[in-house]
């Protein structure tokens, strides 16, 4: 019943969103049984499977003791706000990704140059750093179409 997002990379598909009832003692919940609707408050809001929820508290469509129309307006802005939740966890994702590429790049830049002062390991070094180069180039490309995507998304 949650709903993903794809094309944001794999970890925007371990977050389901999903439309959660506040109960009376601020728990929530996206199942609904007669117990459920004996302690609803009649809000709801917008939920992950991460644990995240959303601060808005929303009125149903449909009444207190109903969740919004499943595909209907008041469900689309709810998940609006998980879609804020998931731009702001690949961002953030990404973020750490180009901190880790930077840190990579410096660090066969330092292991050439120590190599520069030793011609028997050049070879072995050079072997490496075209491994790793390869490597970063193949992480950087995936963090671009990542990138397009959300630019894509934030239109
Ligand atoms: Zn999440």
């Amino acid at each position: 019943m949650g709903v993903t997002v794809h094309g944001l990379g794999e970890v925007a598909l371990e977050h389901e969103g999903y439309v959660a009832a506040i109960l009376l003692d601020g728990s929530r919940t996206s199942t609904w049984a007669r117990e459920v609707a004996a302690v609803m408050t009649g809000k709801f809001c917008a939920a992950c499977s991460c644990g995240w929820a959303g601060t808005r508290e929303w009125d149903s469509d449909r009444g207190t003791e109903q969740y919004p129309a499943e595909g209907g307006k008041r469900e689309e802005a709810i998940l609006g706000e998980w879609e804020h939740h998931i731009t702001d966890v690949v961002t953030e994702v990404e973020r750490q990704e180009a901190t880790a590429i930077i840190r990579c790049l410096r660090a066969e830049a330092a292991a050439l140059e120590a190599a520069a002062t030793d011609p028997a390991a050049m070879p072995a070094a050079l072997a490496k750093a075209r491994d790793a180069v390869t490597e970063l180039a193949d992480r950087l490309s995936d963090s671009a179409a990542v990138a397009q995507a959300l630019g894509e998304r934030g239109r």
